[in-house]
């Protein structure tokens, strides 16, 4: 029997176990501690991002950047469709209603004329959304500039999803650190992990003093226990800060070995006919978080899940690229400019196993799959 090969696993270097034995034995087993403070500031020396919070989750960052962007009840809030629901998720705990917007096909990202196009047919019957929110999907940024440009002629700030695209360049700049908020996820399946955690970032001070402030409860400053706000239980814990104070020092490596499985299985897989690789955007690199590509079943002679199956019996996962959400069950109800792209690539589009601790002899038995598949083919 095969030994699985999985999407993407968590990556120790050495270093965590060191960062993790110091929180042990000065006790700091804490949402709060030196780590956590170091963790924030190496973040911000890596990613240019000026301020930062370390919190438990990426989800629980987003919740937290719509809540401090003042998103509630009636509020909308636009989001890409093509994202992972964690994306969207936030805005319904806030009460709000998730407005999507399709992606294209440069990036996969969204579209920055159909933004321009939604805000002005919002514009013209008075009824703006609250924010925007921007994923920088599969480890490549979005066309950051006009889509800040659209979001600033109308005054409403950005929130950058970078969950899945820390490492990631746009014009030589971190995804993230170009909104009013960004937000980064360190969950197992990320390119650096600290087992679970995220990062809120923003240029702007205030904005996070007051996500630290909510992530631990909204304490107001007396010595009894006194609350003038809702707040959270949203902090990161001073031994995940650990984890991830070692996972930074390996950052560059690990987007070296992720872009890498991307090269190989391009070289190998490329010529095949109805096979395409999701394209690099001009305007940044991508990390290749997950090497992603689209599968023509005309061309092909079999369909992405055609292959998915096939690759499962040989204990390799691979899986579709995301549903988009406004072809979730859960957001049935909401509106969504354009969605024809977002819902043709997951149709065509298949993630393969793209760990950054993946073996040559793994990633050849993943293409040696993929080619039982097309010499099997039914045409
Ligand atoms: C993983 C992910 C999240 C959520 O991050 P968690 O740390 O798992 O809560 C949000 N958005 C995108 C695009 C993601 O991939």
């Amino acid at each position: 029997m095969n030994k699985p090969i999985l999407l993407s696993t968590p990556h120790m270097s050495y270093r965590e176990l060191e960062f993790v034995k110091e929180a042990f034995a000065t006790n700091w087993i804490a949402p709060v501690g030196p780590h956590v403070d170091a963790f924030e500031n190496e973040f911000c020396l890596l990613t240019g991002a000026a301020h930062a919070a370390a919190v438990s989750s990426g989800t629980a960052a987003i919740h937290l950047a719509l809540r401090l962007l003042g998103v509630e009840s009636g509020s909308e809030v636009f989001c890409s469709t093509l994202t992972f629901a964690a994306t969207a998720n936030p805005i319904v705990y806030q009460g709000a209603k998730p407005v999507f917007i399709d992606s294209d096909y440069k990036s996969w990202n969204m579209n920055p004329d159909l933004l321009r196009e939604a805000l002005a047919a919002r514009a013209r019957i008075g009824k703006l959304p609250k924010a925007v929110i921007l994923v920088h999907l599969y480890g490549q940024s979005a066309d950051i500039e006009p889509i800040l440009a659209a979001c600033n002629e109308y005054d409403i700030p950005l929130i950058e999803d970078a969950a899945e695209s820390l490492g990631a360049t746009y014009k030589g700049q971190s995804p993230g650190t170009f909104g009013r908020i960004g937000i980064y996820s360190f969950n197992g399946n990320k390119i650096i992990t600290t087992s679970g955690g995220g990062m809120l970032v923003s240029d702007n001070p205030e904005l996070v003093a007051k996500a630290r402030f909510l992530a631990t409860q909204a304490r107001d400053n007396a010595p009894h226990y006194q609350h003038s706000e809702i707040g959270f239980n949203y902090r990161l814990s001073n031994v995940l800060a650990g984890i991830g104070r070692g996972q930074l020092q390996v950052l560059s490596e690990r987007v070296a070995a992720r872009r890498h499985n991307f090269e190989v299985y391009q070289q190998a897989l490329d010529n095949l006919p109805g096979v395409e690789f999701m394209p690099e955007a001009d305007f940044g690199t991508c990390t290749r978080w997950l090497t992603c590509l689209t599968v023509d079943p005309e061309a092909f002679g079999a369909d992405r899940e055609q292959i998915r199956l096939t690759l499962a019996t040989q204990q390799i996962e691979a899986r579709p690229v995301w549903k988009p959400l406004h072809l979730q069950p859960v957001f049935a109800e909401c509106e969504c400019f354009g969605g024809a792209v977002a819902s043709d690539l997951f149709a065509r589009g298949l993630c393969l196993p793209s760990g950054s601790n993946l073996t040559h002899e793994e990633l050849e038995r993943v293409i040696e799959a993929i080619f039982t598949v097309y010499n099997n083919r039914n045409n």
